[in-house]
């Protein structure tokens, strides 16, 4: 019997089986070895190929592909198309970063993602690595999703990695949670959205401006950004500073990014703008300026909240990292290193993002935290690991699956 030690209790795992079932050589008494991630746990089907030629520099990507559930139509993620979408994706996807990647008989470990997310979704990725892992007789390992994000600014090839303790502001479009990380298998939630997340406020209002995509944030940041002069128009918003004025939520460690929506429709209703494909472009412009604006300050405004309510916790913490799809946003960057780089109760003296093409949904991100947990902890999934549709990022290794690999 061997103990893994999770965040809050131990899990006792009978690892005979495990035992048998690896017959290679141990991973990392090897030059280096190659890693295929997969990620499908919302509409982007993902697979890449790793090459971990040494535990000193960033594994080199022999293969990075995509395909995104097309649902611009539908104007949000149907499960079932996604479900459908991954089943049809995974296979083809697959061959071809094989193929690319020359690594089709050299695959040593395999990362997928195992959740949180949509369980249909996640169980498109988890079946064909589970069937991989067997065929090949290769390990596998069931990453977090959220880790995933959390970690990629580590894989960065100038050597400023962040070191734990470390926070991360986790912006995207399922998720908007600021974390407090001590180690890999240490986090602590210190805020968390109570309704929908930062990603899919912006969407919705990008939506109601007219904005089509699948990355409607990112078109009307690049439409603002086109003139920023059309900002400061006379036409202005009331937007709303959510929790921030009931008493009994005022002090609420939480994000809530629900009432934005309304409160753009309220607006466009107000100032008689309800047409808003009629609007000349510097009205829109400056309408989804101050949308943006409203959303990022929400952020913001907990972010210091939290930092100036248990400033002993923030003491040793000095890099921040934000990641996610939402990461990518300028202004939020911006605002981040601006508002938050120079507080009495906390002091960040480094901001890490993900590269731009690493901020959105990816497997490299999957492949990286399976090897970061693979180095780190030795850690492996059992096959019959299921998808986890809510899994808190504090509760990592306290779940059923996880098992001590050979290092
Ligand atoms: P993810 O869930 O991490 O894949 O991120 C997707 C979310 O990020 C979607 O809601 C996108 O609209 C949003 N997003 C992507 N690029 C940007 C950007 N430049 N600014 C704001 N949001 C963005
Ligand atoms: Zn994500």
């Amino acid at each position: 019997m061997i103990a893994i030690k999770g965040t809050g209790r131990f899990l006792l795992k009978n690892c005979r089986i495990w035992q048998r079932r690896v017959s290679n050589r141990p991973i990392q008494s090897r030059k280096g070895y190659k890693v295929l991630a997969i990620e499908t746990s919302c509409d982007d089907t993902c697979v890449s190929v790793l090459d971990r030629l040494s535990t000193n520099t960033a594994p080199t990507v022999l293969a990075n592909l995509k395909d995104t559930l097309d649902s611009i139509d539908e104007g949000g993620i149907i499960p079932t198309k996604a479900h459908i979408h991954h089943q049809a994706r995974i296979g083809p996807l697959t061959e071809r970063a094989l193929t690319e990647s020359n690594a089709r008989e050299e695959i040593d470990l395999i990362c997928v993602t195992r959740g949180p997310g949509m369980p249909g979704s996640l169980s498109g990725g988890l079946d064909f690595a589970k069937g991989l892992a067997v065929a090949w007789n290769k390990p596998l390992v069931g990453v977090h999703h959220m880790l995933g994000h959390l970690l990629i600014p580590r894989m960065a090839t100038n050597g400023k990695v962040p070191q734990f303790p470390f926070v991360s502001l986790l912006v995207s479009g399922g998720h908007t949670t600021f974390v407090l990380s001590r180690a890999i298998n240490d986090h602590e939630i210190l805020c968390d959205s109570i309704d929908i997340a930062v990603g899919d406020s912006l969407d919705k209002c990008g939506r109601e401006l007219g904005f089509k995509g699948t990355m409607i944030a990112r078109e009307m940041e690049n439409f603002i950004n086109q003139d920023i002069n059309d900002q400061d128009l006379a036409l202005k918003l009331e937007m709303p500073s959510p929790l921030k004025y009931n008493p009994s939520r005022r002090n609420m460690l939480s994000f809530s990014f629900s009432a934005f929506i309304t409160a753009l429709r309220t607006n466009l209703v107000k100032l008689g703008k309800t047409q808003v494909h009629e609007l000349p472009e510097y009205e829109i412009r400056s309408i989804a300026y101050q949308v943006q604006e409203s959303i990022f300050d929400h952020i913001i405004n907990k972010l210091k909240h939290v930092l100036k309510s248990q400033p002993e916790k923030f003491e040793n913490v000095h890099e921040f990292v934000c990641s996610g799809g939402v990461s990518s946003n300028q202004r939020l960057r911006t605002k981040l290193e601006t508002e938050l780089g120079t507080l009495n109760s906390a002091s960040f003296s480094n901001f890490h993002y993900p590269p731009l093409d690493l901020c959105s949904d990816n497997s490299i991100m999957i492949g990286w935290a399976g090897i970061e947990i693979w180095e780190s902890l030795g850690l492996v999934s059992d096959l019959d690991m299921c998808p986890i549709r809510q899994w808190p990022l504090n509760d990592l290794l306290n779940v059923d699956g996880w098992r001590k690999g050979q290092l």
